[in-house]
């Protein structure tokens, strides 16, 4: 299961050949951890014209003393800048996409390694084509950036749909920090108002409840980690097969495990019975199977399989919590899609119909949930993620999983619980609705 490219491009012999041969040359992304807390650099702001917020974006990061008012060039003895924010809100014509150029084209060369770009957007207007057509550039080229950058950096593109800039608190803090090393080449919209801010950051799910699907091991047992890390109490649910594994994540992280397939008829009764006081905040569909064939070859059964645990249990137990006030106010729904569901796979036709019927769901309930229960929802879709679901894959496509991304790397289940827990974050009310694909911008389905 292990990269042994990336550890082999890491030493001298590897870099020679490699260089040498042309080949991918992944760098290690440096990812949160008590030694990684930050991106460990400056953060410097830039504003392409004239911004249409209604006052400063929210940033954590120290500026840099020239970060705040758009002129140019770092100073010479200045660290390299960890991060570059740019802030296109008030974009309305081709005319202005020229201080987009200005604004970032001096500083792509001094971006640290595992440096991050975030283009701060507006929505494409429906009545105004002009700011629609500048606004949309900003995606091509936020996705481009994203491709050429190289070194683990990263480029994403945040569209407010308010000019209250708070709303993008949490997620700015998010693409600026190591938890999104492998978010790269995204589009995020905002919708809605400012949340209240944490009382405690590093632990925004403090005395919240948690529910994390197929948690005894994969990505599941991270997104378990991190929640708990986070601050929450977590319900660890998995098949009763599942025995040891479940009861071990559940143990490290002083949680509750839950043996129970997702796809029983009273799922949900037995969920609410296991939640301290039947409630829960964040509510996590992780669990997820494959019984590949292509269509000629797959019967009934390995089509319903799919359909049952991938897409069926998830609108199920949605519907049955939501339906009696189970998932609390300022709380969250999380489901797991893949780009599978997106961009479609040759001998997936079951697991990327359920797949894209859990982005579906998402759209279409995300605006109905926040209204009716205060609730959001939303998907992470990962791409080629280190498991023992991808280590089953035949070695060839294996490889090509792996290195057809723009960090030429597949991600570790870290990297989905990092996004699972920003959508799960209260102070991230205002996205809802949103595919967060945590893909390394695989070229599948870009
Ligand atoms: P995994 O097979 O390692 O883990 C899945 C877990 O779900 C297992 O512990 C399994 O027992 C549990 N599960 C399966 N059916 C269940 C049921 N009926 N009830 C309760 N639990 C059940 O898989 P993973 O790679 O960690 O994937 C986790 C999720 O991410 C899945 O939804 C998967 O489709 C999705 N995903 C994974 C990748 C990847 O590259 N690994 C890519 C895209 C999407």
């Amino acid at each position: 299961m292990a990269d042994r490219y990336l550890h082999f491009t890491g030493t001298a012999p590897g870099r020679f050949l490699t260089r040498r041969l042309g080949l991918p040359r992944p760098a290690p992304l440096r990812r949160f951890g008590p030694a990684a807390t930050d991106l460990g650099g400056p953060v410097i702001l830039r504003t392409a014209g004239r911004s249409a917020l209604d006052g400063p974006l929210p940033l954590d990061e120290p500026l840099t003393p020239d970060g705040t008012d758009g002129t140019a060039g770092t100073q010479a003895e200045a660290p390299r800048p960890a991060a570059v924010v740019l802030d296109a809100t008030g974009v309305a014509g081709v005319a202005d996409l020229a201080g987009v150029h200005s604004a970032l084209h001096p500083l792509m060369r001094s971006l640290a390694p595992g440096g991050r770009i975030v283009v701060v957007g507006a929505r494409p207007s429906a009545d105004d084509h002009h700011q629609a057509a500048a606004q949309q550039a900003l995606e091509g080229f936020t996705r481009s950036l994203a491709k050429e950058t190289g070194g683990g950096r990263t480029a994403n593109l945040v569209r407010l749909t308010s000019p209250d800039p708070a709303a993008a608190a949490s997620t700015l803090r998010f693409l600026l920090s190591p938890k999104s090393a492998y978010v790269s080449g995204q589009v995020l919209e905002l919708t809605g108002t400012a949340p209240a801010a944490a009382a405690d950051p590093a632990r925004p799910l403090a005395g919240r409840t948690a529910l994390v699907t197929g948690a005894a091991r994969g990505i599941g047992a991270a997104v378990a980690e991190v929640l708990a890390r986070d601050g929450a109490r977590v319900i660890c649910l998995d098949v009763p097969g599942a025995g040891a594994d479940l009861e071990r994540t559940a143990d490290a992280l002083d949680g509750t495990a839950l043996p129970l397939d997702i796809t029983t008829g009273d799922a949900a009764d037995r969920i609410v019975a296991a939640l301290p006081g039947g409630e829960l905040d964040v509510l996590v569909h992780n669990a997820g199977i494959t019984r590949d064939r292509r269509l000629a070859n797959m019967s009934a059964d390995r089509w319903s399989q799919v359909l049952d645990v991938n897409l069926a249990a998830v609108l199920d137990t949605t519907d049955a919590l939501l339906k009696r006030g189970a998932v609390r106010r300022g709380g969250s729904v999380v489901a797991t899609a893949s780009i599978a569901g997106i961009a479609g796979n040759t001998g997936q036709t079951n697991y990327a119909a359920s797949k894209a019927g859990v982005i579906g769901l998402v759209r279409s309930l995300a605006p109905r949930a926040a209204a009716a229960h205060g609730v959001t929802v939303n998907a992470v879709a990962p791409g080629f993620i280190e498991t023992r679901m991808t280590a089953a894959v035949p070695l060839f496509i294996r490889e090509a999983g792996r290195r057809m991304n723009s960090l030429a790397q597949g991600g570790l289940p870290v990297d989905v619980a990092e996004a699972t827990a920003y959508l799960a974050d209260p102070a991230s009310g205002a996205v809802n609705g949103q595919v967060l694909r945590v893909c390394g911008q695989s070229l599948l389905g870009a």
